[in-house]
């Protein structure tokens, strides 16, 4: 099968690739391939009776699918070149902003349009912050909420099925270049394309790391996020979240001068468990749906750890830190404040007795057992540090969840167009290393499309 442009991965860089390429180019033909199902085969085993917790499918319906890792977030669309990823190192600030604004009317005209945008302009907060040695990043935010998300994708979808031919539950086992482009080679047969976009996301990562091997491809991988998530009553945030929602709030420790960051509020939301090659960790979700909100806001605590030479595998390093929990725990370990403070561990007993309810069902232990001393300081300074502008938070009831990793894909050498040393081979979204988020990811897919389609017209 012969194809003018071939995408690997439908997360929301592979979907954006597409869906720009049927805008500006129709005539192109285009075939995506992806490991996962299509959205409404994509279904968790986890049922909370008799299954609950992660039993490690073989393709996880979570992370892979149409919609990527994405298809069942929070659907945060932050519009900000202060986080998410590095895009504008590669494209430029304005371009970068334009991106993610046009990303931003896609989702709003495809079901997104009633949901909110919330944003740090001018607000008073950012004071008070400063005030308490605290940064808060600048950002605009659509919270489209996991079920509207959830909708956008299926009428992206459904607009691009008749346009652009699907290959779901197929992996692509490899890549070579041919005489014009690129082979991909599945146990469905091997497709042919002039251009290749590689779109894995971080599930993807192990991959993209053979295909960069196999092609000689430089990389670099350096950094690992750290920490815990944290689970408090949504009245003491509620100040915060009613009014920007997500807020980025960056901390650096006394002790170490570490920096320590919230990521990934959920106000109202759930805490859940995270499966990544298997070892379990921690997230959180929210709904948009009244009925689906619960009287607690979850967020991570997350300490960036850079290595430098002659440690390479960052991800190895947070790989193993979650391993411990799971070692320890059977999965997820959670633990109140007051109890890691006083040095002990947490029981089924005192979490039960705990006047802050948790939303998901983890181990009570210890995490001082699982994390780093100088990351646990840098988190529990940060909890001291949050409860001067959120009173509260640093009660004994808080809840932390353990482990949260952020893990990062390496780095791979792409020029300005985010192509690689391989003419027509381009890497976009997570699985580049340049994006670490939803409007990044999809920026990113926009931007190479736009390339390709203009590079189609002209011929
Ligand atoms: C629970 C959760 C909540 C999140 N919440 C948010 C949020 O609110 N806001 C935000 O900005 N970000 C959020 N993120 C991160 C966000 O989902 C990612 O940044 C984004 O999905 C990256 O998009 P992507 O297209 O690069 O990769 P992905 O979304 O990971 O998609 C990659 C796709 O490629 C497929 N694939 C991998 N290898 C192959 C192969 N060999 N052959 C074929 N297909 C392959 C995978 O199955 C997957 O579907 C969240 C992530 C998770 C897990």
């Amino acid at each position: 099968m012969n194809y003018d442009c071939l995408i690997v991965g439908a997360g929301p860089g592979g979907i954006f690739s597409a869906y720009e390429l049927t805008q500006k180019a129709p005539g192109m033909k285009v075939a995506i391939f992806e490991l996962g199902s299509p959205l409404s085969g994509r279904h968790c085993p986890i049922d909370g009776e008799k299954i609950k917790s992660c039993i490690g499918c073989k393709t996880c319906a979570i992370m892979n699918g149409f919609g990527g890792a994405g298809a069942f977030s929070d659907g945060k669309y932050n519009i900000t070149n202060d986080f998410g990823g590095s895009l504008y190192e590669y494209i430029g600030r304005r371009r970068a902003i334009e991106l993610m604004e046009y990303v931003d009317s896609i989702n709003t005209s495809h079901g997104g349009a009633g949901t909110k945008m919330y944003s740090t302009a001018g607000n008073s907060f950012k004071t008070k912050c400063i005030q308490n040695k605290l940064t808060l990043l600048d950002a605009s935010v659509r919270h489209l909420g996991t079920d509207i998300n959830y909708v956008v994708l299926e009428n992206l979808y459904n607009e691009l099925k008749d346009k652009v031919d699907f290959y779901f539950n197929t992996p692509v086992e490899k890549i070579k270049k041919n005489e014009h482009g690129y082979t991909l080679f599945t146990k469905k047969g091997e497709f042919c394309g002039d251009k290749c976009i590689i779109s894995v996301g971080r599930s993807g990562s192990k991959w993209m790391e053979s295909v960069c091997a196999d092609l000689d491809i430089p990389t670099n991988s350096s950094r690992v996020d750290i920490g815990v998530r944290v689970e408090i009553p949504a009245v003491i945030f509620e100040h915060i979240t009613s009014e920007l929602y997500e807020s980025k709030i960056v901390y650096r420790t006394e002790k170490f001068e570490d920096r320590v960051r919230t990521f990934c509020m959920n106000p109202h939301g759930i805490v859940v468990n995270e499966n990544t090659n298997g070892i379990v960790t921690v997230n959180g979700h929210s709904f948009e749906d009244p009925e689906k909100k619960t009287e607690n806001t979850n967020f991570a605590l997350l300490v960036a750890k850079h290595f430098s030479e002659p440690f390479k595998d960052s991800n190895g390093y947070g790989e193993n830190i979650a391993r411990l929990s799971n070692m320890l725990g059977g999965g997820v370990i959670v633990q109140r404040f007051g109890d890691l403070e006083r040095g002990r561990r947490s029981t089924r007993q005192r979490i039960e007795e705990n006047t802050v309810r948790p939303t998901l069902s983890a181990t009570p232990g210890d995490l001082s057992l699982v994390l780093p001393k100088r990351i646990l300081d840098g988190i529990i300074e940060m909890i001291y540090a949050l409860d001067k502008i959120a009173p509260g938070m640093a009660n004994d009831d808080t809840l932390l969840y353990g482990v949260e990793v952020k893990f990062y894909n390496m780095e791979v050498e792409l020029d300005e167009n985010l192509q690689t040393r391989h003419e027509g081979l381009y890497v976009i979204g997570d699985g580049s290393g340049v994006t670490h988020s939803l409007s990044h990811a999809s920026a990113s897919g926009v931007y190479v499309a736009d390339i390709i389609a203009s590079d189609f017209n002209k011929a």
